[in-house]
């Protein structure tokens, strides 16, 4: 998701609009713990699959559940 804010170094500044607030930079995204380690480990799955169909790695694959209409 972050791959095109990262710098050589693996590193992206973070500004503000607030004046007040100095840049900062990071080498990782911008998270917060919202999930326990099962559910994050869950949805983990469907991130990493999201990432490869948008990157580049793997094809779309879309299928319908028996009671689908489509
Ligand atoms: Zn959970």
């Amino acid at each position: 998701m972050y791959a095109n804010v990262y710098d050589s170094l693996h590193a992206y500044d973070i500004i503000s609009t607030a004046p007040s607030n100095r840049r900062q930079r990071r080498r990782k995204g911008i998270y917060e713990l919202l999930l326990c380690s099962d559910c994050e480990a869950e949805i983990s799955r469907y991130e990493d699959y999201a990432t490869k169909v948008f990157n580049g790695g793997t094809e779309l694959h879309i299928s319908h559940g028996p009671d689908c209409k489509l």
